[in-house]
């Protein structure tokens, strides 16, 4: 009989993918997946350290998990527990000290080994595999899910060194994966009707500058747009540096590439974007805007921000706010400065108070609130191309897709579920302040496609 694995995984999409890419290599070891952590022989953490939050939460687990191994050696069977990820790679030894029952702890680069460090625990007892090593092209494979959507790491690390973040810490330097190696994972995903993809990278757009081969995100999405049956490529996520006037011109030009671009922000203050080490000003900020929006009038822009960054004054928050107003974003994603040990800004004083932290966090949700509820409304009556992924996740009657700018759009399913995967016109017909909902244009209904700000 083989062995059982739970796997939870926290944090990014990047998270998930190495979730995919260990549920293989177990896989291939003869490890079937459980849903249950109850049951298994193996409970897998696969781990964020961006956050204190979300490392409570690891933590917390891993208190339940204490009793569920002890009555296991009671009855004579055996419960492994393993953390990786990033605050595996973060914490290393150390996790182990404060969690003792804890057998495994496995880096970023490492848990390609999973099923060969299983082997060694079983010979030698608890293991910390934390160092960085280069992934073989084989190792790279990922066991996916249900669905239409794949997401494709490009590359790893970070050569960027921004002072609140862990990631150059935890996942080390870039390291891009050869063109021919993505295209043929594409090819094959595609192959099992995967039709839309997602590449990953902690900065995409820097894909290529380690091969010095020439590669580049731009040459690769052409590349990719070549595959026949490949109906959508997206990209996540970006560093307002690197993205080139070339990478632009390809998201425009390339007809299954979509017009959605995530990239972050932070913040609207010069000084602030100084302290935080993010190499670029608010007027260059403006500037990729500008050239974006000159391309592509229709392209949905993502932020991130961080309110409540060290010496952070209502100031410069109001420049935050006047930054936000001025891009007008489709969507942005607000974090309340969160202090990580290791970090350059971990010397700074955490000197915003909680309240204001709260207060700026809720004042920047409130405003994309208001943002998107404008754009929804100048939606209204458009008809929007729609890759229909499935059924609406709160109501089965209904399904969703995205269209070209990455919005979810909801319509009737009666009827209409042999449409996914499919490209499909659907009109506008009202929203809510996040969704958008529409009826797909009988195909005998000449329709103009229309994608509107
Ligand atoms: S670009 Fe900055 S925020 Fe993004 S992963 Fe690299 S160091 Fe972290």
């Amino acid at each position: 009989m083989s062995k059982t694995v739970f796997i939870e995984t926290f944090g990014c999409q990047m998270n998930l993918a190495d979730t995919e890419v260990v549920l293989a290599r177990l896989g291939e070891a003869g490890w079937a997946q459980v849903e249950d952590p109850a049951g298994a022989d193996l409970v897998l953490y696969n781990t964020c350290a961006v956050r204190d939050h979300a490392e409570a939460k690891v933590r917390g687990r891993l208190g339940e998990l204490k009793a569920i191994k002890e009555q296991r050696k009671k009855t004579g069977g055996k419960l492994t527990i393993g953390v990786m990820g990033c605050m595996a790679q973060r914490e290393k030894e150390a996790l182990v000290k404060r969690f003792p029952y804890i057998d495994l702890v496995v880096g970023t680069d490492q848990f390609v080994h999973m099923p060969q460090l299983l082997d060694q625990i079983e010979e030698r007892g608890r293991l910390v595999a934390t160092d960085f090593g280069d992934f073989e092209d084989r190792l790279w494979s990922a066991k996916r899910g249900e669905g239409i959507n794949a997401w494709v790491p490009i590359m790893r690390g970070c050569n960027y060194a921004c002072t609140y973040c862990v990631v150059p810490n935890t996942r080390g330097r870039e390291k891009s994966r050869p063109m021919a190696q993505i295209e043929d994972e594409v090819k094959a995903l595609v192959d099992q009707g995967f039709v839309q993809i997602t590449l990953l990278g902690q900065t995409v757009d820097s894909y290529g500058k380690t091969l010095g081969d020439g590669s580049t995100l731009a040459g690769l999405l052409r590349k990719l747009h070549e595959i026949p049956d490949l109906k959508r490529l997206r990209f996540v996520t970006s560093h307002p540096k690197d993205v080139s006037d070339d990478l632009l011109d390809a998201v425009a030009e390339l007809p299954k590439v979509a017009k959605h671009l995530h990239v972050p922000a932070q913040a609207g203050s010069d000084r602030i974007l100084r302290l935080m080490g993010r190499r670029y000003t608010r007027a260059d900020y403006l500037r990729f805007v500008d050239r974006a929006r000159s391309r592509m009038p229709t392209v949905e822009l993502l932020s991130d921000f961080i309110v409540g960054f060290p010496k952070e004054t209502a100031a410069d928050f109001a420049e935050t706010v006047s930054l936000m107003e001025e891009v007008r974003f489709a969507g942005s994603y607000v974090f309340m400065y969160s202090e990580r040990p290791g970090t350059p800004s971990a010397n700074l004083e955490d000197d915003v108070p909680l309240v204001d932290k709260k207060l700026r966090c809720n004042h920047l949700l409130d405003l994309q609130l208001v943002h998107q509820g404008e754009q929804f409304q100048r939606l209204h009556g458009t008809i929007q191309h729609v890759l229909v992924e499935g059924p609406s996740r709160n109501n089965d009657q209904m399904l969703h897709g995205r269209n070209m700018g990455n919005l979810n759009i909801v319509f009737p399913r009666a009827g209409h579920d042999a449409l996914i995967g499919s490209v499909v016109p659907v009109r506008i017909e009202r929203s809510t302040s996040l969704t958008l909902y529409g009826e797909i244009v009988p195909a005998e209904s000449p329709v103009e496609l229309t994608h509107v700000r």
